[in-house]
């Protein structure tokens, strides 16, 4: 039997996990609905970021090849292979500096982290290639000794990057399951841009033939530069000016989550809701920023609400460590998870603490809100079902709006059947919005498949960099 709360005449519930992803399956208009036309598969905004790190790429490949081609194959497609990792590599530290304009190019964070990803690992296949070709170009130049150190310079950065790289690339290990831990991989990571400044000096100080084409040269140090200025403005720069200032005002723990609420101690940050900020609270020992979803809508004093589920060290020891009056650190707002994007019929669906950008929608519905909306937020436990209060005053402001709770230890898992059946509206004429495990996800997409119930639209995001 199944425990749910019927409010406005609507029922629903369901668990999570975070990534601004978006899939999208099919894209029926939602009749009488004037606003909202479809989406298509991928949006051509999102992918004009990946577009955009390719060209430059492909130009300095493109660039070294003709450069070097007089000094023969070899050379020409060592310079090629080695330039096109120079400028990939830079980009990588540009993206990792998580510029707020270039975001939306991606189609959110997440996206970009996974072409920041893709990019890095294609430096290294470049970086090798160049290292196994590596032109030759003793016999046409003279060696000078910064030339040599430049070679030193790049043997040991190769080295060095190419061990990172592998860190970062098999943070989980494929079959084992075994994961190098959050701390020592971000630590690691912090390494590359001190290396890349080495490849940087590589490039520039390597004896190479004089007199070609310069439009190389400013390619690569133009990407080398911001690469390097990029590193800096990461790890030294940038945090500190995005970072805003707070104090917990509450601090409260349902079963393993724990809810803070904070103050600004200065400028509030403004947020959409649904987006996610880095949270820090370096006075209490816990300077390791955070991805947290911001659980609140906008509210005229500044407050915002965290809630943080206990699933490894640092979440653990946050009960016992933060205290009413902590300061702590906030940088953002990230992500592009966004509900008022979709349709005029959607089903949310959270699983466990992917519940909370959905409490920051609920919170924000006003009763001007025309959407049918209906939530379900699955919880292993009762005591798993937060923010409840929050989606009953939404219910309460917007009949269109209702939710309930599945709770598994009592009703069972969720099934495509028992969604369709609490829905107020056609499941396939709907978009639906998740935030859980993937494998809610996954089983419940193939339930609706199977009943002919597909939703029009799907989205969700993922507790998770990818
Ligand atoms: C966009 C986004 C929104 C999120 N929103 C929420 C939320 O509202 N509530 C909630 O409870 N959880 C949320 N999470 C998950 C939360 O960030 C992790 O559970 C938490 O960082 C785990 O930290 P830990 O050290 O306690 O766990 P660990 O066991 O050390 O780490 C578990 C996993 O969390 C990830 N992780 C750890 N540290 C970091 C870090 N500093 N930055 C990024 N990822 C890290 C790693 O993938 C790691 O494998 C969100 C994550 C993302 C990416």
């Amino acid at each position: 039997m199944k425990t749910t709360m019927t409010i406005g005449g609507k029922v629903i519930a369901k668990e999570t996990k975070m990534t601004d992803a978006a899939h999208r399956q099919g894209n029926a208009p939602v009749p009488g609905f004037p606003t909202l036309p479809g989406l298509p598969l991928i949006s051509p905004l999102a992918l004009t970021g990946p577009l955009l790190v390719a060209l430059p790429c492909l130009l300095a490949a493109l660039l070294g090849f003709n450069t070097y081609a007089p000094y023969g194959a070899d050379a020409a497609l060592g310079i090629a292979v080695g330039a096109a990792a120079v400028v990939a590599m830079a980009q990588t530290l540009i993206l990792a500096a998580r510029p707020p304009m270039v975001e939306p190019l991606f189609g959110g964070l997440d996206r970009m982290y996974r072409v920041h990803k893709w990019l890095g690992i294609s430096a290294m296949v470049l970086m090798i290639l160049h290292q196994q070709i590596e032109p030759d170009f003793e016999r046409l130049v003279r060696e000078t000794s910064l030339g040599e150190l430049g070679e030193e310079a790049g043997e040991l950065a190769f080295n060095a990057l190419l061990a990172l790289v592998a860190i970062s690339w098999f943070r989980r290990l494929p079959f084992i399951g075994l994961e190098v831990p959050y701390q020592i991989w971000r630590f690691s990571h912090r390494f590359m841009g001190a290396l890349f400044a080495i490849v940087v000096f590589h490039q520039f100080f390597v004896d190479m033939p004089t007199g070609v084409d310069p439009a190389l040269s400013m390619l690569l140090n133009t990407f080398g530069s911001a690469g390097v200025i990029a590193w800096v403005l990461t790890e030294f720069v940038t945090p500190r000016l995005r970072r805003r200032e707070y104090t917990v005002s509450e601090i409260s723990q349902t079963g393993d989550t724990t809810t803070l609420t904070l103050s600004p101690r200065g400028r509030a940050m403004h947020w959409r809701p649904g987006q996610f900020a880095f949270f820090r609270a370096p006075e209490a020992g816990m300077s390791e920023p955070h991805p947290f979803t911001i659980a609140s809508a906008l509210r005229p004093d500044g407050t915002l609400t965290f809630s943080i589920r206990a699933l490894g060290g640092w979440t653990r020891s946050l009960p016992a460590t933060l205290r009413a009056g902590t300061r702590v650190q906030v940088e953002g707002p990230y992500g592009r998870f966004d509900f008022r994007k979709g349709g005029a019929r959607q089903i949310w669906l959270a699983g466990g603490i992917g519940i909370t950008p959905f409490l920051a929608w609920a919170e924000s519905l006003t009763e001007a809100e025309r959407r049918d909306i209906h939530l379900i937020h699955c919880v292993r436990a009762q005591e798993d079902a937060i923010g409840v209060e929050t989606l009953r005053a939404a219910a309460v402001r917007n009949p269109r709006f209702s939710f309930e709770v599945v709770v598994t230890t009592r009703d069972g898992r969720l099934t495509a059947e028992h969604l369709i059946s609490a829905a107020p509206f056609t499941v396939k004429d709907a978009d639906l919005w998740f935030c859980g495990p993937t494998g809610l996800k996954d089983g419940i997409l193939k339930g609706l498949k199977v009943q002919g119930q597909t939703p029009s639209r799907v989205r969700f995001e993922q507790f998770e960099f990818t």
